[in-house]
């Protein structure tokens, strides 16, 4: 039998045993590749569908392929070109950051829950709390005890790799785990974008509605991915508000703060920002080590402090890049029965490590801006609205979170004691004037001068 035909003959039998809309929406360009070594390649359009027919209809595929074919022993899906209705929903993505991806645990849909779609995986008994992430963490505890009437939304941003996909997943398992009834339902903003597309293409809207307005809580990743997108925004309007009148729990993450996001409308950055913002910046060393070290305990390895110590001091700003080194490591040691030496986690290591900045250190910056304005460190601390001290300790308070990357809470407290908001005004002002002051801009960038060359 040709491999069209044969295929036909699959889908014939998906089609009896399916729904109308799941047959069109998964099956929709789909075809067999080829077949090797008695494996089927199917080629799907997009990632959405390859995601949902691996864990809906493997099984049921394959059975009904055997029919024809007996000696099959599996079947793989890979995505094949995009076309046209895909192109929007698709992000382009460069190489590298499409490596990063496919080796990303999130990618990983084994044991994901089909009803929440939840990964069990991320758990807060596995979350490693630090200075960096202790806000954002604190406000997840109150969500999970307060559904619905603290901080509603919960908007955490971060950059990549810093734990908030693992933060807000944690959130829902532990909702999930708590109160069987309630619907949680966790949803990244592409695969909401691919379900809104399909939903209308089959014109299922009402179902779509449905399915999204009736969660207890419902947790999107990613929103920063929707922006710019006129449709998906609009009806995400209308799910949030839907969700919000009535009390139920809505938490977001994006890699920046609301005001951020360029595309966004302004009605959706308004009620995002009528709740709690919390951020997650580059965890310090102390919980790099304790997260490295947890690991190894969770995987039964054994590394020497020594290692333990490299791998932390070189991956501050990305804990999966860290990871992932920890992971070669760990794979290495498995090879070689348990034995690796330091020299070899070198060159392990070496093609993944960048070359470090300058130490650069919270004094360093303080000093420098002090020095540069030729105020007084002491009067920095003072409380004074005097606009002579405020510039500079405001500059301070930027340059340690640019520079550093440090948490608004810890800033606070390195700059006597203030509060996180205060900080976050601050850095905010800052970095908005800079965009158009061309003299503090330059100021700023004299001050890094002096700090990088001190
Ligand atoms: P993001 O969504 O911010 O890009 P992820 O949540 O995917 O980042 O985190 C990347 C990896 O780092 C995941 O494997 C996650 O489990 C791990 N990770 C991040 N933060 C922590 C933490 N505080 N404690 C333990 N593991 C963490
Ligand atoms: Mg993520």
């Amino acid at each position: 039998m040709e491999k069209d035909e044969l295929w036909q003959n699959v889908l014939a039998d998906v089609e009896l045993n399916t729904s109308r809309a799941t047959f069109n929406t998964w099956f929709g360009g789909t075809n067999i590749q080829s077949i090797e070594d008695n494996i089927l390649l199917i080629s799907v359009p997009n990632s959405f569908a390859k995601e949902w027919l691996e864990n809906k209809f493997n099984k049921f595929i394959l059975k009904s392929i055997r029919n024809f074919l007996p000696e099959i022993k599996d079947i793989k899906f890979i995505i094949s070109q995009i076309k046209n209705a895909d192109l929007k929903i698709v992000r382009k993505k460069k190489p590298e950051e499409r490596e990063e991806l496919d080796a990303d645990s999130q990618f990983d849909f084994t044991g994901v829950d089909q009803n929440t779609n939840l990964n069990p995986k991320y758990t807060l008994n596995d979350f490693i709390v630090g200075s960096a992430n202790e806000l954002a963490h604190a406000a997840v505890t109150s969500v999970i005890s307060n559904l619905g009437t603290v901080y509603n939304p919960l908007f955490i941003y971060g950059g990549v790799g810093l734990g908030k996909t693992h933060l807000i997943q944690a959130l829902g398992n532990e909702v999930a785990r708590l109160n069987k009834n309630k619907i949680v339902k966790y949803v990244s903003s592409e695969k909401f974008t691919s379900e809104l597309v399909a939903a209308i293409q089959v014109k299922e809207m009402g179902k779509f509605k449905e399915e999204y307005r009736k969660c207890d809580l419902l947790i999107i990743d990613d929103i920063q991915f929707i922006a710019g997108r006129e449709k998906t925004q609009e009806e995400f309007f209308h799910t949030f508000n839907a969700l919000y009148e009535r009390n139920k729990q809505i938490v977001i993450s994006s890699d920046k703060p609301p005001k951020a996001i360029s595309t966004l409308e302004d009605r959706l950055k308004s009620r995002f920002e009528g709740g709690m913002i919390a951020d997650i910046s580059y965890p310090d060393y102390e919980t790099r080590l304790a997260i490295i070290k947890t690991k190894l305990v969770k995987k039964k390895v054994n590394l020497s402090n020594e290692i333990i110590e490299y791998v932390a001091q070189n991956f501050q700003k990305n804990i999966r890049e860290m990871e992932g080194a920890l992971n070669k490591i760990i794979i290495q040691t498995k090879i070689n029965q348990n034995i690796i030496t330091f020299d070899d986690v070198k060159k392990i290591l070496q093609s993944s490590i960048h070359i470090p900045k300058k130490n650069i250190s919270v004094k360093n910056i303080i000093q420098t801006v002090a020095q540069y304005y030729s105020i007084n460190e002491k009067q920095l601390f003072l409380k004074t609205r005097k606009q002579e001290i405020v510039k500079p300790r405001q500059i301070i308070m930027y340059l340690l979170r640019d520079e550093l990357g440090l948490s608004y809470p810890s800033i606070g407290g390195k700059i006597g004691g203030r509060d996180h908001t205060t900080i976050i005004h601050a850095c905010e002002k800052i970095s908005d004037k800079v965009k158009n002051n061309v003299s503090l801009a330059d100021e700023i960038n004299t001050i890094r001068q002096i700090i990088y060359n001190s």
